[in-house]
């Protein structure tokens, strides 16, 4: 640190430089991110609240109910008006939460399991590692369905939950959480899903006719799920959603923070401080898009995703990974001679941004509100050189 600072105007200068080497969204080149530019109005509000935290609602109160409401939007999008939770960082804390109470259900087995698809994303294997569970992968089909005959297979006195996927990070599918349900149920298992892109997709393709099976708590064994703002909600970093059906448990699973200079408050969450901020400004994004702002969001997703998908299957060497349920689409290189850590890398040569699922020997474009049909030509040019 320098003894003295420096004029603030040297301080933008530097940032401008410096920061000039990221890559922006509105260039069009981040494909292969679930997170976005977020709206404006999210933008704008979180600026102007950015002092609040809500690590002690006490002292903000106003802000603590405005999470309130919020959550009571999602719980009612998600089929469980009584449900309640917590906004988290991001699905990976989201998710963490989801294994921990999990875990306090069933303290009396001694070396706890849990059941999760190979589709589930890394903070599962992050949330067992902090919480000494054992995870049980469960390998999908080769369509990268998964079975739910197969999850009942693995099912052991040590099980302790299932983790169903709505949405999965490489593809965008969703898990037949109805049948991993009655798993659940037939066990006595706690079943969370995890939704964190799906969260705010899923319930608007239905809105616009897509066939999407039951996968949040309207299937009744449906613990807790995880859905992010800060996906396809596009409001600010962090924002993840925790919600758990029985919230009379919230209480009893809370940590107790008994210093805090608002009074006491228990903590789900596992950060301490939190942004205030981000909660007012997704309360701002659902009052101001409303249910037809999201579902009009999705509906250009999806439309820009077929389009991609249909000119995906007819370009030689490459093939679609599969239909695509939601807005990503999966990309693997047909052949030997070009794998998918190769496509990437070349599509990277050219500047653009999708990252490579290796067990799955795909690349995957996500269809985020940022990209256009101008980006998708400008891709699909590129692609086709690079093949
Ligand atoms: N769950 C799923 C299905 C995801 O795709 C992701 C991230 O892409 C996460 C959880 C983790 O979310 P975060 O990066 O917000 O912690």
């Amino acid at each position: 640190m320098n003894e003295t600072g420096k004029p603030e105007e040297n301080i933008w200068q530097e940032l401008d430089r410096r920061l000039a080497k990221d890559m922006t969204y509105e260039s069009g080149r981040i494909l292969g991110s679930m997170c976005t530019r977020p709206h404006d109005i999210a933008l704008e509000v979180f600026t102007h609240f950015l002092e609040k935290n809500l690590g002690d609602p006490g002292l903000f109160p106003g802000t603590a109910e405005i999470e309130k409401e919020v959550l009571k939007e999602l719980a009612e999008l998600f089929h469980c008006p009584t449900a309640d939770g917590s906004l988290v960082t991001g699905g990976s804390e989201a998710n963490l939460i989801g294994m921990r109470i999990a875990k306090k259900l069933k303290n009396k087995v001694l070396n706890p399991e849990f059941i999760v698809p190979a589709s589930g994303h890394a903070s599962f294997d992050k949330a067992a590692d902090l919480l000494d569970i054992k995870l049980v992968k469960i390998p999908l089909e080769e369509d990268f369905s998964l079975a739910p005959e197969k999850v009942a297979e693995q099912v052991t006195p040590n099980t302790i939950g299932i983790v169903g996927v709505a949405g999965s990070t490489a593809l965008g599918l969703v898990d037949p959480i109805e049948e991993l349900g009655h798993i659940a149920r037939e066990n006595n298992l706690y079943f969370h899903v995890d939704a964190a892109f799906g969260g705010f997709v899923l319930p608007f393709l239905s809105d616009l006719g897509y066939e999407i099976p039951k996968w949040d708590f309207e299937v009744p064994e449906v613990n807790s799920l995880t859905a992010d703002p800060h996906k396809m909600g596009m409001n600010v970093i962090p924002s993840g959603g925790f919600l758990f059906r029985d919230c009379s448990l919230l209480e009893e699973l809370g940590f107790n923070i008994p210093y805090l200079a608002g009074g006491c408050f228990k903590h789900l969450q596992i950060t301490g401080t939190r942004p205030g901020g981000v909660a007012i400004a997704f309360w701002a994004l659902i009052k101001s898009l409303g249910r037809e702002g999201f579902r009009n969001i999705v509906k250009n997703a999806m439309d820009l995703t077929h389009y991609l998908a249909s000119e995906i299957e007819i370009i030689p060497r490459i093939k679609l990974a599969t239909q695509p349920t939601m807005n990503i689409v999966g990309i693997i290189p047909e052949g030997d001679s070009l794998s998918a850590p190769d496509l990437d890398a070349r599509l990277r040569e050219k500047g653009w941004a999708l990252g490579c699922f290796r067990r799955e020997n795909l690349v995957r474009v996500v269809l985020m509100p940022h990209v256009t049909q101008e980006h998708i030509d400008e891709f699909l040019a590129d692609l086709k050189t690079c093949l």
